[in-house]
């Protein structure tokens, strides 16, 4: 999977490129995202490490299943992310992290500072098909809502992809 992903750059100019992945995992990672426990509470903590700034990530994983999240960097040469943007840089690094342990690149994850864990416009002109897109709510510093979303065949709107967090560790704001 991860080989027919390479040419995923988040660069609008490709972004009619087709992409392709076995349609056995593309169905899988269609129907929900489960996270392992602390690839959640990784995430939870990231969003309320940056807050009030967004945090931004990786999710590494086998189909279906994330089982770690990688932190990109939320500082860029423009000062601290204010919104999500997976560049080049960040996308090999994350996909190199994934193929090193025989996993896949599953998607990314990205905050909300006080804001509801919906995608905005702008997550919708920048994200690629088949993977999927986590967001956190972080309500006043706070880890509050996550949901998961992936790109309709269209590419005119995300859907909700049922999310799952396994049983395991307790959650930050539990
Ligand atoms: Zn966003």
């Amino acid at each position: 999977m991860a080989t027919a992903l390479v040419p995923g750059i988040y660069d609008r100019r490709v972004a009619d490129v087709e992409l392709s992945a076995n349609t056995e995992v593309a169905y899988e990672m269609t129907c929900r995202l489960t996270l392992e426990a602390r690839v959640a509470e990784a995430i939870r903590v990231h969003g309320r490490d940056a807050y009030p700034y967004e945090c931004c990530g990786a999710l590494i994983g086998q189909p279906g299943l994330a089982v770690e999240a990688c932190a990109l960097p939320n500082s860029t040469e423009e000062g601290p992310r204010r919104r999500f943007l997976v560049r080049p840089s960040d996308y090999r690094t994350a996909e190199a992290r994934a193929s090193e342990q025989g996993l896949a690149l599953l998607g990314f994850y990205h905050s909300h500072p006080d804001q509801l864990a919906r995608p905005s416009q702008y997550d919708l002109d920048h994200a690629w098909p088949v993977f999927s897109y986590i967001i956190l709510s972080v309500a006043g510093g706070s880890p509050a809502d996550m949901t998961s979303w992936r790109l309709s065949d269209d590419r005119t709107r995300f859907d909700e992809q049922p999310l799952e967090v396994a049983a395991g560790a307790p959650s930050l704001n539990a």
